[in-house]
Parts: C-alpha cells; sequence; structure tokens
C-alpha cells in the first residue's frame, strides 16, 4: 500500500469504509476526508457503518512497554508507583512485602 492510498475516509467526524458512505457521498465530496496509509492514528478506526477495523494506516502506539509490579504483576500507569532501587512496584504495600520475602 501507498502512503496516498486509502481505504476509508473521515465524514462528519466518523470513520467510513469509501464503501460505506452515506449514499449521494462520494470521496470527492467536500467533508470528506481520506485516511491515507501513511497518515498516523493513535488506535486503528473502525468503520461506523460495518465495523470493519482499519489498521493500514500508521499506528502510534502510545506505550508500547507498559510497566508491571515487581510483586503482584499488575499493570502499572505510567507516573504511578512506587519505585525501589531498580524494581518498580504497584504500590508501597508490594514493596514491602516484596523486600518481606526475602
Ligand atoms: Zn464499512
Ligand atoms: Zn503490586
Amino acid at each position: 500500500m501507498k502512503s496516498y492510498d486509502y481505504e476509508a475516509v473521515v465524514y462528519d467526524n466518523e470513520v467510513y469504509c469509501v464503501e460505506c458512505l452515506p449514499e449521494g457521498i462520494d470521496c470527492n465530496s467536500e467533508d470528506v476526508t481520506p485516511i491515507f496509509a501513511g497518515d498516523e492514528w493513535d488506535s486503528a478506526p473502525s468503520c461506523s457503518v460495518c465495523g470493519t477495523l482499519h489498521d493500514y494506516m500508521s499506528i502510534i502506539k502510545e506505550d508500547d512497554d507498559p510497566s508491571y509490579c515487581e510483586y503482584c504483576d499488575n499493570e502499572i500507569c505510567e507516573g504511578k508507583g512506587c519505585k525501589r532501587g531498580e524494581y518498580l512496584f504497584c504500590s508501597k504495600d508490594c514493596a514491602d512485602n516484596y523486600d518481606a520475602q526475602w
């Protein structure tokens, strides 16, 4: 797929497959913005009519390396958690429990 190719468009703040556009609206209509393969999206949009997921464009992964608590394995939201030494814990309790193991 070339960066200027597209299979989906944005119309009226909704995402549509080209073929799912409302009657009378096509890719050349005003208010229709193609989603080009070279465009960058935070997440793959899906068609508001048929639900097809369009992930042909560049999807920017916000945080592809989530942190997990060293003790309970819970996922830790960015900026949250309790760092102790080189380990990260979801809470001070987990850090204490982890220490208590040794
Ligand atoms: Zn569709
Ligand atoms: Zn934890």
